[in-house]
């Protein structure tokens, strides 16, 4: 089915919507983005995300294209306009098409930012055969630059990353920067040990994810305890369980890290616990 999309202001049918080649989001990756999951037609953790893209537009000096209110609405619309009833809004902007190639912001009275939104499909989160499973994870180095705060779409380390992960046959990858892992490839990583529920603090070193912050306040009403700090790829190894957090992925169990099972190497009750409380306290809260 050809999807609508949206392309600064204009609903195309994908096959119809381009960018320029003078974009320097193709040029330079000087772009943003946000990914919100869709559930049952609505979209869920919304507010969060339009904050943190907000701030990546900030921390770049980049200009906003749309309010909050104006990307709600659009974000509505191409979600009515689709059909989507479970899947997912990307949504990216770039610092536009000043017309040539220079590593200079083009003033941005003269250049508009590029925005442009489009859905993807998935299945429910309950029906998830991975969930089921649980992912098995390699670490490789964290060669990323310092500001893995900002969203940026400068995705070209995290897929190469997936693709050692592929390639070793596991499914994804944990970032392990002087010994302490980072993140993974495309969401925040977690262990559980003796009942401890464990993550990294926020910093520039990772991204602040969305879904961390959706689970970290869950967590705390079920009474369950989060220390925010970092771990070593060892206690990794050493830990219960882990588990993965993102809009894609929600809780997703983690059961091996470099070929190490981890409890029974099946998905453990704490991150089993955690995906049903999010899957339901999420879409409590979608708007
Ligand atoms: N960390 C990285 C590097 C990511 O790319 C992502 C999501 O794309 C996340 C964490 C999880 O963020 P969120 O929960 O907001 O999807």
């Amino acid at each position: 089915m050809t999807r609508i999309v949206y392309v600064n202001g204009d609903w195309l049918p994908e096959d119809r919507a381009t960018v320029s080649i003078f974009d320097r989001g193709f040029l330079m990756a000087d772009g943003v983005y946000e990914v919100t999951t869709v559930a049952d037609g609505k979209l869920i953790d919304f507010p969060g995300h339009v904050a943190r893209l907000e701030r990546s537009l900030r921390e770049l000096d980049m200009p906003s294209p749309a309010s909050a209110e104006e990307l709600l609405a659009i974000h509505r619309e191409i979600v009515a306009k689709n059909g989507v009833s479970n899947g997912r809004v990307y949504l990216q902007v770039t610092r536009g098409n000043p017309g040539d190639r220079d590593f200079v912001f083009p003033d941005p009275a003269a250049t508009r930012p590029t925005l442009i939104l489009f859905t993807q499909v998935a299945g429910r989160p309950e029906d998830s055969a991975e969930a089921k499973r649980g992912l098995k994870v390699i670490s490789v180095p964290d060669i990323r630059w310092a500001r893995r705060d900002i969203k940026t779409v400068q995705l070209l380390y995290p897929s190469m990353g997936k693709m050692m992960a592929k390639k070793a046959g596991a499914d994804d990858a944990w970032f392990v920067e002087d010994g302490f892992v980072t993140e993974g490839t495309s969401n925040n990583a977690w262990i559980v040990k003796g009942g401890r529920i464990i993550t990294r603090a926020l910093s520039n070193d990772i991204l602040h994810g969305i879904t961390r912050a959706a689970v970290m306040r869950y967590a705390d009403e079920a009474q369950l305890k989060v220390e925010e700090r970092s771990f070593a790829l060892d206690e990794a190894k050493a830990a219960d369980e882990a588990f993965v957090t993102s809009a894609s992925a929600f809780v997703m169990p983690v059961v091996e890290i470099d070929g190490v099972a981890l409890g029974s190497g099946r998905p453990g009750p704490v991150s089993q616990r955690l995906r049903e409380i999010y899957l339901e306290e999420s879409r409590k809260a979608a708007l």
